[in-house]
């Protein structure tokens, strides 16, 4: 087994030297105040253990990433019947891209695009009251992450209400074509604060954990989803979780992984460990492009591709 400490800060060294950048996000002042110079990289192991470097322990917001765990309470909540509103197809469009509703009539390709993320918090609603949804999610991801001092950010939900218009806009096409069930200001509520989370690489790699661990919770042994529904999320995950540079990061890393726009990637080798990088400035396609280079380079020094044979 190679020396991983030695890997994640050798990593983190490169990282915070490389020349390239790429663009903070600036569609809300609390995003585009974060220094660019930020790389936070933390790896949990099968067995517990935890590798850190750089800001593993400085929180960002999680956005997009929170698609995920808002997924895996909503099969929780209603199962399969999920996927008759939320398509399983990578995009290969933009993040917030509507143009794919009107000829799919409102059903939107996966739940890790804004649309299906929307669609997914309709489907929430169907089970809790909004405030209790939030709460609910909270309490999720803290018990996933064995860590009670996760919270919102307040600020950034503020923003990304005060300037969400092109959210706005899915979640009223996708009700004009019957797939949102709610009012859509309750809806995006939901959808914006679950955006909203801040955690840290060390707390977002242990909420992963059950991604890795055949969909058990480590620390309690309980089962979070079926052995299939985590293979499921997965297969997402490595075909859908970077939008329009979904193939690009698969080809990379050969690992299911989910990006936000707070510079974030949650990646799972699964059997083997849950790993959670941060840099805020993006890519193109608004995928963390430190973030992405770190992964490749882990991958090129432990062998963890899905693809890689055991
Ligand atoms: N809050 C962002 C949005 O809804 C999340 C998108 C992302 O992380 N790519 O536009």
């Amino acid at each position: 087994m190679p020396d991983l400490g030695a890997i994640v800060h050798e990593i983190a060294a490169e990282m915070r030297n490389h020349p390239e950048k790429g663009t903070v996000a600036d569609y809300i002042p609390a995003l585009a105040t974060v220094p660019a110079d930020r790389f936070g990289i933390a790896v949990v192991m099968a067995d517990g253990t935890c590798h850190m470097a750089g800001d593993a322990q400085e929180a960002f917001s999680i956005q997009s990433i929170s698609k995920v765990f808002a997924l895996t309470m909503a099969l929780g909540a209603v199962g399969d019947a999920l996927w008759q509103r939320v398509g399983r197809e990578p995009s290969g469009s933009a993040f917030n891209s509507i143009v794919q509703l009107e000829s799919e009539h409102g059903i939107p390709r996966n739940p890790f695009i804004n649309a299906g993320a929307i669609v997914v918090s309709d489907i929430l609603l169907g089970r809790y009251e909004p405030r209790e949804a939030i709460g609910e999610m909270l309490r999720f991801v803290r018990a996933l992450a064995g860590d009670d001092s996760i919270v919102v950010d307040e600020e950034v939900a503020r923003g990304e209400q005060e300037t969400g218009y092109r959210n706005m806009a899915l979640a009223n096409y996708m009700r004009a074509f019957g797939n949102i069930h709610h009012p859509v200001e309750k809806v995006l509520g939901l959808y914006f604060h679950q955006c909203a989370l801040a955690m840290n690489c060390r707390q977002l790699a242990m909420a992963g954990r059950y991604l890795m661990a055949r969909g058990r919770n480590p620390d309690t042994g309980r089962s979070v989803v079926s052995p299939q529904r985590a293979r499921r999320i997965n297969a997402l995950m490595l075909t859908c979780g970077h939008y329009d540079g979904s193939g690009e990061f698969a080809f990379r890393t050969g690992l299911p992984g989910k990006s936000g726009v707070g510079g974030g990637i949650l990646a799972i080798a699964p059997g083997v460990a849950s790993i959670a990088v941060w840099s805020p400035g993006l890519n193109a396609r608004g995928n963390s492009l430190a973030g992405t280079l770190a992964l490749e380079r882990l991958v090129q020094h432990t062998g963890w591709s899905v693809f890689e044979p055991g």
